[in-house]
């Protein structure tokens, strides 16, 4: 097992990781930039570096200052994390070529998930379904219409190397695709610095579940069960819940087998989740992408499976077989996350910065918090606005509902403008209830 681990990360899942190392007796190295200096979180590692100015440029996304802290803190391995570094392939090699064990898969199986194109064909050859469209790269106008007439608008242009949206326009008609498709390769070329596009069907009605996957370097591959994450607001997930409430056994079994069968294929190690949408009307799933991290709505798996996600990515990291097989894993109740955001819903959403002079989150039986907020805490304006996750277990759906509005209901915050209101507001709703949503239901309810 590893000594050290440094966490190329801050906020919340920095801690989240501390705390898993800690309680498995290996020492911890928080690095962080100016803005994040006096965090209280940062106290809880053994040891802390600052690596560099508040913008994540010259901080958490400094890929040499974070090797230099590794090496000055003489460490074992590197978490990254979910966002800045944690799905960059070159972070990965720089750190293979010091070798510093990076927590996650190896360099290979990142880049080959992280090419949607790639990552799509494993998928076909691995009968994961995936949605009809072009079989690989486009690169001709003429090639795009007939595939497009093919499975019928609308259809969406998706960039190979995409993320974060980038690089994606749907298209309604022959015109809209030709130019769209342009439009989509020079984004693509100055986003990420390949221009090159697929497409595939568009589903204008989708809910979004995803697999949560995790691997070791024996070939062992098991699933944890399927989240359910439609509550999103352009394309930034709300609220996810585990399992997915619509769907029975049979489909997730299927599902779930077939995301474990991917990443089996794909050699991979660590921890990763295979996203879907599902259309339904009919059932059907499609896959979406593979994210090589862990994701921040790990928790309500943890809930539902008594899996401690972040401990067993280390386990693995570090050479250990998986701890469960597959017939261990056991899904029980329903757990359900509100990410709170340092963001006023009333203002469209704008970030919150600045001091939070009260916060007073909720407890009781079936509830978790994972933050790293507490009364006095200045938040910083540089990053992400998530300042809480509040998560809850209970028998079933229903029940958890009810946990989850208790809990809001305790959950003080201010002066700071929150997305604790709009949660409470969403989770009383009767198409929230019902399950009658789409990935598009927040948007349409808030007016865009
Ligand atoms: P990125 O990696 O850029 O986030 P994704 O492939 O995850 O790209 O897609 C982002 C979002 O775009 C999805 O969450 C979904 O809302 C929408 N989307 C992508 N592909 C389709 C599709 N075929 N049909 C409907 N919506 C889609």
């Amino acid at each position: 097992m590893f000594s050290r681990i440094l966490i190329a990360n801050r906020g919340e899942i920095a801690l989240r990781i501390i705390r898993a190392a800690k309680e498995m007796g290996v020492e911890t190295v928080a690095v962080y930039s100016e803005a994040d200096k006096g965090a209280a979180y940062l106290d809880f590692a053994d040891e802390k570096v600052c690596i560099g100015p508040g913008p994540a440029a010259q901080s958490y996304l400094n890929i040499a200052a974070i090797i230099a802290a590794a090496e000055v803190a003489n460490v074992d391995a590197i978490h990254p994390g979910y966002g800045f570094l944690a799905e960059n392939a070159h972070f990965n090699e720089v750190c293979r070529s010091c070798k510093i064990e990076f927590i996650g898969p190896s360099v290979e199986a990142m880049q080959l998930l992280g090419d949607k194109v790639a990552c799509k064909q494993l998928a076909i050859k691995m009968k994961v379904p995936v949605f009809p469209g072009s079989k690989g790269k486009i690169t001709k106008e003429e090639k795009a219409v007939e595939i497009a007439e093919e499975i019928g608008y609308p259809v969406i242009v998706k960039a190979s190397a995409g993320g974060g949206g980038r690089g994606m326009r749907v298209a309604h008609n022959d015109i809209a695709l030709r130019s769209g498709l342009r439009s989509a390769m020079t984004e693509a070329e100055a986003a990420f610095g390949d221009g090159s596009v697929y497409i595939e069907k568009f589903l204008e009605h989708a809910r979004h579940v995803e697999v949560q996957v995790i691997g070791d370097k024996h070939g062992n591959a098991v699933h944890l069960y399927e989240r359910d994450c439609t509550m999103q607001r352009r394309h930034q997930k709300l609220i996810e819940e585990a399992p997915c409430p619509v769907i029975d056994q049979e489909e997730r079994d299927q599902l779930c087998e077939a995301a474990a069968r991917l990443i089996q294929a794909a050699k991979y190690h660590g921890a990763a989740t295979v996203e879907f949408l599902l259309d339904p009307q009919t059932d059907s799933f499609y896959l979406l992408e593979v994210n090589t991290r862990v994701q921040v709505e790990h928790p309500v798996t943890e809930m539902i499976t008594g899996v401690d996600i972040l401990k067993t990515m280390i386990e693995v990291s570090a050479g250990e077989p998986l701890p469960f097989a597959q017939d261990d894993i056991e899904l029980t109740g329903h757990a359900i996350e509100c990410r709170i955001n340092a963001e006023d819903p009333d203002r469209n959403f704008t970030p919150q910065p600045g001091l939070l002079e009260v916060f007073s989150p909720p407890g009781g039986l079936g509830v978790r918090m994972d933050t790293h907020a507490y009364a006095g805490y200045r938040i910083p304006p540089n990053y992400d606005s998530m300042i809480a996750k509040l998560i809850v277990h209970a028998e079933d759906r229903e029940k958890a509902r009810w946990r989850m509005q208790r809990a809001l209901s305790e959950f003080r915050v201010g002066p700071i403008a929150t997305t604790i209101g709009l949660h409470r507001r969403l989770l009383n709703h009767s198409a929230v209830v019902n399950n009658d949503t789409d990935i598009h239901f927040v948007e349409r309810l808030l007016g865009g």
